[in-house]
C-alpha cells in the first residue's frame, strides 16, 4: 500500500509536469505592452565588437571611460540578455537592409531587400504600425537616411542600392523625426550647378555646413515635398535643438561624420555636424511630447563600415560613440517605467578579435606566488597580448578610408610606398615598413570588385595577400591589406571583409514581464515580433 501511493504520487507529480510543460510551450511568449520603445541597433555589433568596447573600458591603462562601466553594463544592471540569429529566407549570412527588414517587420526577408517579405510583398513596418496606434515615430541614424537600416524601417525597396526612391517611401511613412546624413539623394540634379539660384538658396538654408551636390538623375526636390508635408527641415547642429515638432534633419552631403573625427570634433564649438547623441536626445525630446508613446530607432551605423574596412582604431571610436549614445538614452529613461530599450545588432562584421601569437613571446620571469618559490620562472609558450595594445588602438588619429584618401590626393608620381608608410607612420601607432607598403598597394585588379569599371582579364590579378572572395570591395582592400599588416603588432585578426551569421546580443531594459520574452534564444523575426507586441 505504502509502495503504491508513492508510485501513483510519482505519477501524479510527473503528469502535472507534463501539463504544466505543455501549457508553457502552447503560450507564445508575448511582451506586456509598453508606451515608447526605443530600439538601438549597432550596425556589425556582434559579440566581438562589444567584446572590443568591454576589453578597452576595463583593461586600456588609460581608457577613456574613467568609470571602467559601459552602458551595457548599465543596460544589465536591471536588464535581461538574450541572443538572436540574423540569417535571411534562404541564406546563411544576411545584410543590413534584409536584417532590419526582419527586425521592422517580424517577417522573413531576401537578402538586400528593404521592407519586403522573402517573395517580395511589402509587408507593415513598426513605423505604419506605431503610426496607426497613434504613437510618434522616429528614425536616427549617423550613416545617411536612405541607407539600408533606417530605410528598411520605413520604406518597400527591391533592392537597398534605390536610394532615389527611397526619400519617397520615407515621405509616405512620415516618421515624425528623421535624423542623419544624406542630403544629396534629396536635392534635384539641377542643384549641382553652382551658378544656379537653387544652389545658393540651398547654401544659405544649411547654412554652409553642408556640402551642396545631388546623387540624382531627375528634378525632383524632395526638400520642397517634405515642407508641404509639414516638415521643418534642420541641416546643422543649432537648427536641430531648435526644432520642436515633425523635423526631417539631414545634415551630410552623404554618410555622416566617422567616429574618430566625431571623437576629435567633441567639445568644439565651431563643428556645426551633430553627434548621434545629440541627435537621438533631440529625437527623444520631440517624440516624448505625443502623449500616445512612440517608437524610435537609433542606429550607430558606422561599426559596420570600420569593420569591413577591418580598421580596429575606428572600430574603437565607433564603439565609443555607440557607448555614448546610449549611456544619454539611458539618462533620459532613468526612474520611467513606461519605456522599454532594445540594443542589439543586424549582424556582426568582420569576424574580428584579438589573438594571442607565437611573435614576441614575453620574457620568462619570477614571481612572488608559493608555487614559484625555489626559482621556477613563469614562462608561457606564447604571446597572449598586452592590454597596453588598447591604448594605442585609441591613439589613431584618421581612419585608414581617410589615409588612402590622402594618398589619392597626392601627385600619381608621389602615390609610392614610401609615403604611404609616411602616412600610416603619422597616423596611427602601429607602424609599417616600406616593404609591407608595396603589398598594401599591389591591389589594384580584384576581379571580385563590384563597382563594375573593371572587367575580369583586363590586367593581371596580382597575388593577393587578402582571401579576395571575401573581400568584395576592392577600394577598401588596401584597408584590409593595412589592417594585415598591422594585425601581429595589433594582436588582432579579422577573418573577412563582410558579414558573419554570428548570433548576436538582445540586451533589454525595462519593467520585468517585458524583459522576459526576450531573454531567449531567438531569431530576428521573432525580435521584431516581440518589439511590435510590446507596443501594440
Ligand atoms: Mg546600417
Ligand atoms: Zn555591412
Amino acid at each position: 500500500m505504502k509502495i503504491r501511493m508513492k508510485k501513483s504520487c510519482v505519477y501524479c507529480l510527473i503528469s502535472l509536469a507534463l501539463l504544466s510543460c505543455t501549457a508553457a510551450d502552447s503560450v507564445k511568449p508575448v511582451a506586456a505592452k509598453v508606451k515608447n520603445v526605443i530600439m538601438i541597433i549597432g550596425d556589425g555589433m556582434g559579440p566581438q565588437q562589444v567584446g572590443l568596447l568591454l576589453s578597452y573600458a576595463r583593461q586600456a591603462p588609460h581608457s577613456v571611460i574613467a568609470s571602467r562601466t559601459t552602458a551595457l553594463d548599465r543596460m544589465m544592471e536591471q536588464g535581461r540578455l538574450g541572443i538572436s540569429m540574423t540569417y535571411t529566407a534562404d541564406t546563411l549570412v544576411t545584410d543590413s537592409a534584409a536584417s532590419a527588414t526582419q527586425l521592422a517587420t517580424g517577417k522573413f526577408a531576401g537578402a538586400e531587400m528593404i521592407g519586403l517579405d522573402k517573395d517580395g510583398n511589402p509587408q507593415e513596418n513598426i513605423i505604419e504600425k506605431a503610426r496607426l496606434m497613434g504613437k510618434a515615430t522616429g528614425l536616427v541614424s549617423d550613416t545617411r537616411i536612405t541607407h539600408a537600416t533606417p530605410a528598411a524601417f520605413a520604406a518597400h525597396q527591391t533592392h537597398r542600392s534605390q536610394e532615389n526612391t527611397i526619400p519617397e517611401d520615407l515621405l509616405a511613412t512620415g516618421a515624425d523625426v528623421m535624423f542623419s546624413g544624406g542630403l544629396s539623394f534629396w536635392l534635384p540634379e539641377q542643384a549641382n550647378d553652382k551658378k544656379s539660384a537653387l544652389h545658393q538658396q540651398l547654401a544659405q538654408m544649411t547654412g554652409n555646413s553642408i556640402e551642396i551636390k545631388s546623387s540624382r538623375k531627375d528634378a525632383k526636390n524632395l526638400l520642397t515635398i517634405a515642407q508641404q508635408q509639414g516638415y521643418t527641415l534642420a541641416f546643422n547642429k543649432a537648427q536641430l535643438q531648435q526644432a520642436t515638432g515633425k523635423t526631417l534633419g539631414l545634415f551630410a552631403a552623404s554618410g555622416m561624420a566617422n567616429g574618430i573625427v566625431e571623437t576629435q570634433n567633441r567639445g568644439d564649438a565651431l563643428h556645426t555636424e551633430p553627434t548621434l547623441k545629440e541627435m537621438s536626445l533631440q529625437a527623444l525630446k520631440i517624440l516624448s511630447r505625443n502623449e500616445q508613446g512612440f517608437f524610435l530607432m537609433i542606429e550607430s551605423g558606422q561599426i559596420d563600415w570600420a569593420a569591413h574596412r577591418n580598421d580596429t582604431g575606428l572600430l574603437l571610436h565607433e564603439m565609443l560613440r555607440f557607448n555614448d549614445t546610449l549611456n544619454a538614452v539611458l539618462d533620459w529613461a532613468e526612474n520611467r517605467q513606461d519605456t522599454l530599450i532594445i540594443v542589439t545588432a543586424d549582424h556582426e562584421t568582420g569576424g574580428f578579435g584579438f589573438s594571442y601569437s607565437g611573435v614576441d613571446i614575453p620574457k620568462p620571469h619570477t614571481l612572488p606566488g608559493a608555487a614559484f618559490a625555489g626559482g621556477t620562472l613563469f614562462q608561457p609558450n606564447f604571446n597572449f597580448g598586452n592590454p597596453d595594445v588598447l591604448d594605442k588602438i585609441y591613439a589613431q588619429q584618421l581612419s585608414y578610408h581617410d589615409i588612402f584618401i590622402q594618398f589619392d590626393k597626392l601627385p600619381k608620381d608621389q602615390q609610392t610606398p614610401i609615403k604611404l608608410t609616411e602616412l600610416v607612420n603619422r597616423y596611427t601607432e602601429f607602424k609599417i615598413t616600406e616593404a609591407q607598403a608595396v603589398k598594401i598597394l599591389a591591389t589594384e585588379a580584384n576581379p571580385l570588385y563590384r563597382a563594375g569599371h573593371m572587367s575580369l582579364g583586363e590586367k593581371t590579378v596580382p597575388k593577393m595577400e587578402v582571401n579576395g572572395a571575401f573581400f568584395v570591395y576592392q577600394k577598401e582592400n588596401r584597408e584590409n591589406l593595412l589592417a594585415q599588416a598591422v594585425s601581429v603588432s595589433q594582436q588582432v585578426v579579422w577573418a573577412t571583409g563582410t558579414h558573419t551569421s554570428t548570433p548576436v546580443f538582445v540586451f533589454v531594459k525595462g519593467e520585468e514581464q517585458t524583459m522576459q520574452p526576450f531573454a531567449k534564444i531567438l531569431h530576428h523575426t521573432q525580435l521584431g515580433r516581440l518589439t511590435i507586441d510590446a507596443l501594440n
